[in-house]
């Protein structure tokens, strides 16, 4: 199967073109061909399947024959090595706990299965691939990791000095080999600029292989459907219609969750949780779409102004409004707001959520208001230890430190200061020869 540009003026391709690209010459999203519903029979008994089961089944019609059956399998194990557990808050309430990976985020999964992909893939070409990623934080670790000693892909990484969290930047900077982290002088914004202007400037483009790592990867984006199988699976005993909520900043993980759906996963429906970086909230209320600057919240994962992945869920329904509208609910929530439903889930429920969470966590129990007879899951997106402060600050309590953390925070920063754009192209060429 092949995949298309959503702008429609560039060839269709592989997956292993898709990946290995990025994204379509004519600056479009790739979108699979055709997504095949799996037997329902799939569905009905997936309590039996492992987890890995489940993923080649929901994965192989993408991949086609760009990796056999055996690699394939051979990837997923390595990605999909730890818990996806449902916590029971109350009895109409779960949340789908997605950072028990190696970097405490849920990008682990798309990040370790894209590195892998092309690690396969270059393997193949004996072709070296230099991956380019700008980070505001959860990002840059989870792809360092997915990506440390693949052979035949270099890893630059480019973060804002002194604007991510410690345990960010150790997550970043302590690894070596094949990972290289340049601290930028300046902000997000800065860093996501020069990573731009690199992938145009056909200097660097002519030298060498350069692709990007963020959710417009297929690799990256795809592969997240599995959480909500996973979820639906230990869910399913329920007995009730399940709907998601899922605190959402560039749209990957929810519209990954809708070709879920696609594949014939019982949803009910979709809540985009957002803090007020709001553009899909407005836009649901007013069909309008207006993106927006992005502004600073406790949740900075989803401080997104113009959703890369939201143009995916419009063209999933056929950009029909009422289509659109009949799968997804989006709300907003302040600062203010996601730190009290981070008191109530602890004082009522016993439970932690980092800011991520509480604000999925908002954004369902407001369409519950109105849909009462749903079990509802919020996903929480990273562990509450990568928001220490404002956690420990809100709930008034100490939380523990997993072990990975503590050994990586003990480890030594490696980074390369730059300033400008022409210092990280220097970078490139100089490290290429
Ligand atoms: C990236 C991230 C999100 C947002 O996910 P999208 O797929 O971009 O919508 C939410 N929470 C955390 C902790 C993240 O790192």
């Amino acid at each position: 199967m092949n995949f298309y540009s959503l702008n429609k003026k560039a060839p269709n391709v592989t997956f292993k073109d898709a990946v290995i690209k990025g994204i379509a010459p004519d600056r479009g999203l790739y979108f699979p061909e055709s997504i095949t519903p799996l037997p329902k029979e799939f569905f009905d008994s997936i309590e039996n399947l492992t987890n890995i089961e489940i993923a080649l089944k929901a994965i192989r019609q993408f991949v086609s024959d760009d990796i056999n059956d055996e690699k394939l399998k051979d990837i997923l194990e390595g990605v999909l090595s730890f818990d996806f557990p449902v916590i029971e808050i109350n009895e109409n309430v779960g949340t789908l706990e997605l950072f028990h990976g190696p970097t405490l985020a849920f990008k682990d999964v798309g990040a370790g299965f894209m590195a892998r992909c092309l690690g396969h893939f270059s393997e193949e070409n004996k072709n070296e691939v230099t991956v380019l990623v700008a980070t505001s934080g959860d990002t840059g670790g989870a792809v360092a990791n997915g990506f440390l000693d693949v052979e035949g892909v270099n890893v630059v990484i480019l973060y804002p000095s002194g604007k991510v969290s410690d345990i960010q930047e150790k997550q970043l900077t302590t690894l070596g080999k094949n990972i290289t982290a340049l601290e930028v002088n300046g902000t997000f914004d800065d860093c996501q600029t020069m990573v731009k202007t690199a992938f145009l400037d056909t200097d660097l483009t002519d030298a060498m292989q350069l692709t990007s790592a963020n959710s417009i990867n297929v690799a990256r984006w795809l592969p997240q459907m599995f959480y909500f199988m996973f979820a639906y699976k230990q869910a399913k005993s329920k007995g009730k219609e399940i709907v998601f909520s899922i605190p959402s900043g560039n749209f990957g993980n929810i519209c990954a969750g809708m070709i879920a759906q696609q594949l014939g996963l019982p949803v009910k429906h979709f809540i985009a949780s957002t803090n007020i970086n709001d553009v899909v909230p407005r836009f649901m209320d007013t069909k309008s779409y207006d993106p927006k600057p992005s502004h600073a919240t406790i949740s900075n994962a989803m401080d997104v102004g113009d959703p890369s992945n939201f143009i995916r869920i419009r063209h999933i329904f056929n950009d029909d409004f009422d289509q659109i509208a009949k799968h997804l609910s989006s709300y907003s929530y302040t600062d203010e707001q996601t730190k009290e439903a981070m008191k109530k889930l602890y004082n009522d429920f016993n439970y932690t959520a980092d800011p991520h969470g509480a604000v999925g966590y908002l954004g369902l129990q407001k369409y519950q208001e109105t849909n009462p007879d749903t079990y509802g899951i919020f996903l929480e997106t990273a562990h509450p230890v990568k928001f220490l402060d404002v956690v420990e600050d809100t709930i008034q309590e100490n939380i523990e430190i997993p072990e990975k953390i503590i050994k990586q925070m003990k480890k030594k920063k490696k980074s390369i200061e730059i300033s400008t754009y022409e210092e990280l192209k220097n970078y490139l060429l100089v490290a290429k020869k």
